[in-house]
């Protein structure tokens, strides 16, 4: 039986193994933070009750395809943190540097480990990276969700069909989940801690990578989230639900790279909001992003194989689609002309360049933007390699499940529904620019985006 508070309760045993005596090592993955994790809080409790040591590793592949000097930057920046964190806790944390699942088994053998937590993804690289390593050491797996406030497969046993669905499960069991943190009680330590990571190693390590260049507006790591937070839920917020979908404002939180790698905690976003003196419409508002929409695309991407390409649409929209392939197309563009922001609109042109400037386009311009890929390339499976790829180059957000399904609901109508037919969207929901210049004002927004 687990209590409210109880970590254990986001956990689930991936793969039974054998269960042998040594130390538990906590693998931080996609949570990438020492405080408000409920995997590492776990893996510390089950430390403990064995009465032995944890350790935590982090393994980061150079090789992963397409990273870019811009995430890498983000990242490494965030884990000298952890790492930094964690020991003046007295926990070891050990960077791991190669191919993940190779690693991780050379360091369980290397420090006898007992058993492996791990942070949950629904994402395939990570659930094959698991299964690698529960097959190679026999060890038990357990994964703990820490990214969303309701654990993933608790929320849903299914793939749900829309926000409003998943609106309703999570409204019933949330005030259950959101609950604040306990605070972490190390186990005892062991007798040496392992030397500091070579940090300029590691930056050389991931320096082949491609060259899409670090962004300084914002700080990386769990500080800076906080501290950002802090100021978003005083400030901003108050207005959100009148200026969140005007791309001239910053009416927006700009939390997302930070919740992308983990440096803040969703949960801990909502416990923010949650009492914060702003209009229960903005509250409301930003929850709804934040929690249904976010949790949504976590089940999407856990239920559906074809989460990053067209065959994870639903039938309606490849039937639409289908009907609308070959309706002739007055603009084509490939997708060296799409990054170069040089299409025949100042509008998408201007979104493109405030993603490649910033790491991070306005919420509202993705979807008129990823809308117009789908209008101005020859096929749907094109439009959504081109869109995807744009995105995981530039966004500081990207690679995210966030991403899959906004591009998914962008060209393929996943969460939406059928609306009047138009040519080559079919009755996929369609946006113009004359729907924009309604929303606010495109000239500023050009202004702000010179080429
Ligand atoms: C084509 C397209 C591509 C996208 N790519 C990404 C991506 O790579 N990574 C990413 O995190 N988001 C992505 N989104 C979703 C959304 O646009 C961003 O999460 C949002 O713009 C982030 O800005 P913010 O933190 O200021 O958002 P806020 O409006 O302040 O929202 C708070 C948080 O709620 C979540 N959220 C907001 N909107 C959505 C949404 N539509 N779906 C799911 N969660 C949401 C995010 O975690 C966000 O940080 C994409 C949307 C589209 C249409």
């Amino acid at each position: 039986m687990t209590r409210p508070g109880d970590p254990a309760r986001r956990a689930r045993l991936l793969h039974e193994g054998n269960r042998r005596p040594g130390p538990v090592l906590h693998w931080m993955s996609r949570d990438q933070r020492v405080d408000d994790n409920w995997a590492l809080l776990h893996a510390a409790d089950l430390a403990r009750q064995r009465r032995t040591t944890l350790h935590v590793a982090f393994a980061l592949d150079p090789a992963f395809p397409g990273a870019t000097r811009r995430a890498w930057d983000f990242l490494v920046r965030g884990l000298e943190e952890v790492e930094a964190t964690l020991r003046r806790q007295g926990i070891p944390f050990h960077l791991l540097t190669g191919d993940p699942p190779a690693e991780l088994i050379r360091f369980c053998r290397k420090y006898k480990i007992g058993e492996v937590v791990t942070d949950f993804s629904p994402l395939r690289h990570k659930r094959r990276w698991m299964a690698g390593l529960a097959e190679a050491t026999g060890l038990p797996v357990v994964e703990a969700d820490a990214h969303n406030i309701v654990p993933c497969w608790l929320a849903s046993p299914k793939q749900e069909f829309a926000a409003r669905t998943l609106r309703l499960k999570l409204n019933r069991s949330l005030s259950d989940w959101l609950e604040e943190f306990p605070p972490l009680d190390p186990p005892s330590a062991p007798s040496h801690l392992p030397p500091p990571t070579d940090w300029e190693g590691v930056r050389q390590a991931v320096a082949g990578a491609r060259p899409v260049p670090p962004v300084d507006w914002l700080d990386p790591g769990p500080a800076a989230a906080r501290a950002h937070l802090q100021r978003f839920v005083a400030g901003p917020l108050r207005t959100y639900a009148l200026t969140r979908n005007d791309p001239t404002r910053d009416g927006t939180s700009n939390l997302s790279p930070w919740l992308h790698f983990g440096h803040l905690s969703a949960q801990r976003a909502a416990l923010a909001a949650g009492p914060a003196a702003a209009p229960d419409e903005a509250r409301l508002a930003f929850l709804e992003e934040l929690v249904v929409r976010r949790e949504l695309s976590d089940n999407f991407c856990l239920y559906n194989p074809s989460y990053d390409t067209p065959e994870g649409y639903p039938a309606w929209a490849k039937k639409t689609l289908a009907l609308h392939a070959h309706d002739p197309r007055e603009h084509l563009y490939d997708l060296d002309t799409f990054a170069a922001a040089r299409t025949h609109d100042d509008l998408w042109n201007a979104a493109q360049r405030q993603m490649i400037r910033t790491g991070k386009m306005h919420g509202y311009l993705r979807m008129y933007w990823a809308k117009k890929i789908l209008e101005w390339t020859p096929t749907v499976a094109e439009a959504h390699r081109i869109a995807l790829t744009l995105n995981d180059t530039w966004e500081l957000d990207g690679r995210d499940p966030n991403g899959y399904v906004g591009v998914a609901w962008s060209l393929g109508g996943v969460h939406d529904r059928p609306w009047a037919n138009r040519p080559i969207f079919g009755t996929i929901r369609c946006m113009t620019a004359n729907g924009c210049r309604s929303k606010f004002r495109v000239p500023d927004f050009l202004a702000r985006w010179p080429a």
